[in-house]
């Protein structure tokens, strides 16, 4: 059985569909949600969402925000949301080095240091999630390629 699931951010809907599992990283651990789950607000972590639909496995870079399950409609509102096939591999790479360099500093304040923290992780997610997409058209392409 399906469910409706959104994933709105403040710039645009990024997902509507109806799927079978979604799998979200909240503050208090991973949580799996399928139709029919009891209703729940949670904090979304930084991390990866994983969509289960037809048979087929997607993920998407997420931070920041809140899922609600209600209704057998899941709704994510979260800060920022890629789909693996749109994120800029060199732009996160980029983001990545510019965290590292940052923490590196002696100087740094604990503001800084926390802001280069979470700069980090999100790079380093979309650096997974985008990984996980090529791997995925690797295996796709005929073996001769
Ligand atoms: P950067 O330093 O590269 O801007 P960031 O982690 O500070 O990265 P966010 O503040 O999380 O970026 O996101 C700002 C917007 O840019 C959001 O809409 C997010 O979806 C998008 N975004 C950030 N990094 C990428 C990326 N590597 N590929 C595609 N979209 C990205």
């Amino acid at each position: 059985m399906k469910f409706k699931l959104d994933i709105v951010t403040p710039e645009r809907l990024v997902y509507s569909e109806d799927v079978d599992v979604v799998t979200v990283p909240t503050i208090e651990g991973e949580i799996g949600i399928l139709a029919n789950h009891t209703p729940i607000v949670s904090v979304i972590a930084s991390g990866e969402i994983k969509i289960k639909k037809a048979g087929e496995v997607n993920y998407m870079a997420i931070s920041g925000g809140f899922v609600q399950f209600i209704k057998n409609k899941a709704t994510i509102l979260a800060d920022a949301a890629e789909r693996a096939e749109e994120i800029d591999m060199d732009r996160a790479e980029k983001a990545r080095e510019r965290a590292k360099k940052l923490l590196s500093e002696k100087q740094i304040d604990k503001i800084a240091q926390a802001d280069a923290i979470a700069a980090l992780q999100r790079s380093l997610i979309r650096i997974k999630v985008a990984q996980r997409r090529s791997a995925k058209t690797r295996d796709l392409k005929p073996q001769s390629e």
